[in-house]
Protein backbone atom coordinates (compact mmCIF):
# COMPACT_ATOMS: atom_id res chain seq x y z
CA UNK A 1 0.00 0.00 0.00
CA UNK A 2 1.14 3.55 -0.78
CA UNK A 3 -0.15 6.55 0.95
CA UNK A 4 0.90 9.90 0.83
CA UNK A 5 0.71 12.92 3.69
CA UNK A 6 0.26 15.97 2.08
CA UNK A 7 0.12 18.35 4.71
CA UNK A 8 3.04 17.37 7.63
CA UNK A 9 5.03 19.83 9.80
CA UNK A 10 8.28 17.77 9.99
CA UNK A 11 10.22 20.80 10.62
CA UNK A 12 8.58 20.89 14.36
CA UNK A 13 10.68 20.08 16.93
CA UNK A 14 8.41 17.44 18.40
CA UNK A 15 9.18 15.47 15.25
CA UNK A 16 12.43 16.94 13.59
CA UNK A 17 14.27 15.52 16.48
CA UNK A 18 13.67 11.77 15.44
CA UNK A 19 12.83 12.40 12.13
CA UNK A 20 14.65 9.28 10.33
CA UNK A 21 12.89 7.15 12.58
CA UNK A 22 9.65 8.35 12.47
CA UNK A 23 10.16 8.28 8.89
CA UNK A 24 11.12 4.53 8.90
CA UNK A 25 7.88 3.96 11.18
CA UNK A 26 5.81 5.83 8.42
CA UNK A 27 6.90 3.79 5.29
CA UNK A 28 6.36 0.50 7.46
CA UNK A 29 2.84 1.50 8.08
CA UNK A 30 1.91 2.11 4.53
CA UNK A 31 2.52 5.98 4.52
CA UNK A 32 5.67 6.15 1.91
CA UNK A 33 5.18 9.98 0.43
CA UNK A 34 5.06 13.25 2.40
CA UNK A 35 4.67 17.16 2.09
CA UNK A 36 6.42 19.49 4.60
CA UNK A 37 4.68 22.85 5.33
CA UNK A 38 5.98 25.60 5.79
CA UNK A 39 4.42 27.90 8.44
CA UNK A 40 7.10 31.37 8.52
CA UNK A 41 10.70 32.06 7.51
CA UNK A 42 12.48 29.51 9.84
CA UNK A 43 10.26 26.72 9.16
CA UNK A 44 9.78 27.85 4.86
CA UNK A 45 14.46 27.57 5.58
CA UNK A 46 14.10 24.04 7.18
CA UNK A 47 11.33 22.67 4.66
CA UNK A 48 14.01 23.61 1.88
CA UNK A 49 17.29 22.21 3.90
CA UNK A 50 15.41 18.57 4.32
CA UNK A 51 13.25 17.86 1.89
CA UNK A 52 16.39 16.69 -0.69
CA UNK A 53 17.68 13.86 2.22
CA UNK A 54 14.47 11.08 1.70
CA UNK A 55 13.30 10.67 -1.58
CA UNK A 56 9.89 10.84 -1.39
CA UNK A 57 9.77 13.59 0.70
CA UNK A 58 8.77 17.32 -0.78
CA UNK A 59 7.91 20.66 0.44
CA UNK A 60 5.55 23.25 0.55
CA UNK A 61 6.67 27.12 1.70
CA UNK A 62 4.25 29.52 2.78
CA UNK A 63 2.84 32.14 5.88
CA UNK A 64 0.79 30.82 8.32
CA UNK A 65 -2.45 33.69 9.22
CA UNK A 66 -1.40 33.34 12.49
CA UNK A 67 2.14 35.37 11.60
CA UNK A 68 0.47 38.03 9.17
CA UNK A 69 0.93 40.72 11.56
CA UNK A 70 4.59 40.35 11.97
CA UNK A 71 5.50 39.64 8.37
CA UNK A 72 7.67 41.65 6.17
CA UNK A 73 8.17 42.11 2.42
CA UNK A 74 11.48 40.12 3.00
CA UNK A 75 9.61 36.99 4.51
CA UNK A 76 7.28 37.07 1.25
CA UNK A 77 10.45 37.35 -0.68
CA UNK A 78 12.34 34.53 0.45
CA UNK A 79 9.08 32.41 -0.28
CA UNK A 80 9.18 33.68 -4.12
CA UNK A 81 12.98 32.67 -3.84
CA UNK A 82 12.62 29.37 -2.51
CA UNK A 83 9.49 28.46 -4.55
CA UNK A 84 12.05 27.77 -7.21
CA UNK A 85 13.34 24.42 -5.64
CA UNK A 86 12.20 21.56 -7.90
CA UNK A 87 10.94 19.80 -4.38
CA UNK A 88 8.77 22.87 -3.71
CA UNK A 89 5.74 21.60 -5.32
CA UNK A 90 3.00 24.01 -3.51
CA UNK A 91 2.59 27.58 -1.85
CA UNK A 92 1.23 27.17 1.81
CA UNK A 93 0.16 27.19 3.93
CA UNK A 94 -1.92 30.50 3.60
CA UNK A 95 -5.32 32.01 4.19
CA UNK A 96 -7.32 33.10 6.95
CA UNK A 97 -7.74 32.52 10.72
CA UNK A 98 -10.54 34.17 12.05
CA UNK A 99 -10.87 32.09 14.94
CA UNK A 100 -7.85 32.96 17.05
CA UNK A 101 -7.38 36.14 15.34
CA UNK A 102 -3.82 35.97 16.41
CA UNK A 103 -3.12 38.64 13.85
CA UNK A 104 -5.40 41.27 12.51
CA UNK A 105 -7.88 40.38 9.90
CA UNK A 106 -6.71 43.08 7.42
CA UNK A 107 -3.16 41.67 7.85
CA UNK A 108 -4.30 38.63 7.43
CA UNK A 109 -6.43 39.55 4.09
CA UNK A 110 -3.35 41.02 2.80
CA UNK A 111 -1.23 38.27 3.01
CA UNK A 112 -2.91 35.84 1.60
CA UNK A 113 -3.52 37.75 -1.52
CA UNK A 114 0.34 37.89 -2.20
CA UNK A 115 0.90 34.58 -1.14
CA UNK A 116 -1.95 33.45 -4.44
CA UNK A 117 -0.20 36.33 -6.06
CA UNK A 118 2.92 34.10 -6.14
CA UNK A 119 1.21 30.70 -6.56
CA UNK A 120 -0.59 32.36 -9.96
CA UNK A 121 3.38 33.30 -11.04
CA UNK A 122 4.83 30.32 -10.33
CA UNK A 123 1.89 28.32 -11.17
CA UNK A 124 2.02 26.22 -8.37
CA UNK A 125 -0.80 24.87 -6.50
CA UNK A 126 -1.93 26.27 -2.80
CA UNK A 127 -2.82 24.95 0.18
CA UNK A 128 -5.17 26.58 2.13
CA UNK A 129 -6.15 27.43 5.71
CA UNK A 130 -9.49 28.57 6.62
CA UNK A 131 -11.25 29.15 10.34
CA UNK A 132 -14.36 30.45 10.36
CA UNK A 133 -13.38 32.70 7.32
CA UNK A 134 -14.97 30.86 4.84
CA UNK A 135 -16.72 33.49 2.89
CA UNK A 136 -14.08 35.82 2.71
CA UNK A 137 -12.01 33.40 1.84
CA UNK A 138 -13.75 32.36 -0.85
CA UNK A 139 -14.52 35.53 -2.00
CA UNK A 140 -10.53 36.29 -2.17
CA UNK A 141 -10.11 33.59 -3.79
CA UNK A 142 -12.79 34.15 -6.85
CA UNK A 143 -11.20 37.80 -7.34
CA UNK A 144 -8.13 36.01 -8.74
CA UNK A 145 -10.69 34.27 -11.30
CA UNK A 146 -8.55 32.02 -13.51
CA UNK A 147 -5.15 33.35 -12.74
CA UNK A 148 -5.07 30.89 -9.81
CA UNK A 149 -3.52 27.35 -10.59
CA UNK A 150 -5.36 24.64 -8.33
CA UNK A 151 -6.48 25.38 -4.97
CA UNK A 152 -6.98 22.56 -1.64
CA UNK A 153 -8.58 23.67 1.51
CA UNK A 154 -6.28 21.58 4.16
CA UNK A 155 -7.88 19.88 7.41
CA UNK A 156 -11.22 20.26 6.36
CA UNK A 157 -14.18 20.92 8.79
CA UNK A 158 -16.63 22.66 6.63
CA UNK A 159 -20.22 21.87 6.67
CA UNK A 160 -22.03 19.89 4.03
CA UNK A 161 -22.79 23.09 2.12
CA UNK A 162 -19.35 24.56 2.45
CA UNK A 163 -18.05 21.30 1.37
CA UNK A 164 -20.26 21.55 -2.20
CA UNK A 165 -19.64 24.89 -2.82
CA UNK A 166 -15.34 24.20 -2.53
CA UNK A 167 -16.76 20.68 -4.81
CA UNK A 168 -18.40 23.13 -7.42
CA UNK A 169 -15.32 25.72 -8.16
CA UNK A 170 -13.74 22.29 -8.59
CA UNK A 171 -11.47 22.59 -5.56
CA UNK A 172 -9.86 19.70 -3.67
CA UNK A 173 -10.22 18.75 0.05
CA UNK A 174 -8.24 17.31 2.67
CA UNK A 175 -8.78 15.79 5.76
CA UNK A 176 -6.85 14.98 8.89
CA UNK A 177 -7.33 12.58 12.02
CA UNK A 178 -10.41 14.81 12.78
CA UNK A 179 -12.62 12.34 10.65
CA UNK A 180 -11.86 9.57 13.49
CA UNK A 181 -13.40 11.87 16.29
CA UNK A 182 -16.68 10.82 18.01
CA UNK A 183 -17.75 14.57 17.80
CA UNK A 184 -16.80 15.06 13.99
CA UNK A 185 -19.78 13.82 12.43
CA UNK A 186 -20.41 16.97 10.28
CA UNK A 187 -17.06 16.50 8.94
CA UNK A 188 -17.37 12.23 8.35
CA UNK A 189 -20.43 13.53 6.02
CA UNK A 190 -18.07 15.68 4.05
CA UNK A 191 -15.72 13.03 3.34
CA UNK A 192 -18.64 10.89 2.35
CA UNK A 193 -19.66 13.33 -0.65
CA UNK A 194 -16.38 14.54 -1.81
CA UNK A 195 -14.94 11.91 -4.44
CA UNK A 196 -11.79 10.43 -4.21
CA UNK A 197 -10.90 12.32 -7.64
CA UNK A 198 -10.88 15.06 -5.09
CA UNK A 199 -10.03 13.95 -2.05
CA UNK A 200 -6.37 14.12 -0.12
CA UNK A 201 -5.71 13.07 3.08
CA UNK A 202 -2.96 14.46 6.16
CA UNK A 203 -1.88 14.37 9.41
CA UNK A 204 -1.38 17.91 10.12
CA UNK A 205 1.14 16.34 12.12
CA UNK A 206 2.32 16.96 15.46
CA UNK A 207 -0.86 17.91 15.80
CA UNK A 208 -4.20 15.98 15.47
CA UNK A 209 -3.94 12.89 16.53
CA UNK A 210 -6.87 10.47 15.23
CA UNK A 211 -8.57 8.17 16.90
CA UNK A 212 -8.28 5.55 18.67
CA UNK A 213 -4.41 6.91 20.02
CA UNK A 214 -6.22 10.75 20.18
CA UNK A 215 -4.56 10.80 23.62
CA UNK A 216 -1.10 10.08 22.32
CA UNK A 217 0.24 13.86 22.33
CA UNK A 218 2.52 13.89 19.12
CA UNK A 219 0.91 12.89 15.76
CA UNK A 220 3.43 11.11 13.30
CA UNK A 221 2.79 9.99 9.85
CA UNK A 222 2.28 6.45 10.40
CA UNK A 223 -0.79 7.55 12.79
CA UNK A 224 -2.63 8.36 8.69
CA UNK A 225 -3.12 5.15 8.75
CA UNK A 226 -6.44 5.45 11.16
CA UNK A 227 -7.54 8.44 8.73
CA UNK A 228 -7.31 6.37 5.59
CA UNK A 229 -9.19 3.31 7.16
CA UNK A 230 -11.77 5.32 8.25
CA UNK A 231 -12.40 6.68 5.47
CA UNK A 232 -12.50 4.05 3.60
CA UNK A 233 -14.97 2.34 5.79
CA UNK A 234 -17.32 5.41 4.92
CA UNK A 235 -16.75 4.68 1.43
CA UNK A 236 -17.66 1.34 1.70
CA UNK A 237 -14.69 0.61 0.03
CA UNK A 238 -11.38 -1.83 0.74
CA UNK A 239 -8.50 -0.22 2.30
CA UNK A 240 -6.63 -1.03 -0.56
CA UNK A 241 -8.68 0.74 -3.16
CA UNK A 242 -9.27 3.43 -1.26
CA UNK A 243 -5.26 4.06 -0.75
CA UNK A 244 -4.68 3.44 -4.42
CA UNK A 245 -6.98 6.53 -5.88
CA UNK A 246 -6.63 9.21 -2.76
CA UNK A 247 -2.51 8.31 -3.74
CA UNK A 248 -3.21 8.90 -7.37
CA UNK A 249 -4.90 12.10 -6.62
CA UNK A 250 -2.32 13.74 -5.04
CA UNK A 251 0.14 12.68 -7.26
CA UNK A 252 -1.72 14.27 -9.72
CA UNK A 253 -2.75 17.56 -8.24
CA UNK A 254 1.29 18.13 -6.63
CA UNK A 255 3.06 16.68 -9.99
CA UNK A 256 4.78 14.35 -7.96
CA UNK A 257 6.25 11.35 -9.74
CA UNK A 258 4.67 8.73 -10.26
CA UNK A 259 7.42 6.05 -9.36
ZN1 LIG B 1 -3.48 24.84 8.93
ZN1 LIG C 1 -0.63 22.85 9.08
Amino acid sequence: MKLIDSHAHLTFDEIANSLDDILHRSIGAGVTGWLTIGTDTEHNKKVVSIIDMYENLYGAVGIHPHYASKTTEADIELVKELAKNKKIVAIGETGLDFHYDFSKQNDQINLFEKLLQIAADCSLPVIIHSRDAFDKTMEIIDNFGSKLPKIVFHCWGGTAEQTQIVLDRGFYISFTGVVTFKNAAQTRESAKIVPLERMMLETDCPYMSPEPIRKQKINTPALMIYTAQKIAELKNMPLEKFAHQVTKTTEKFFNLPTN
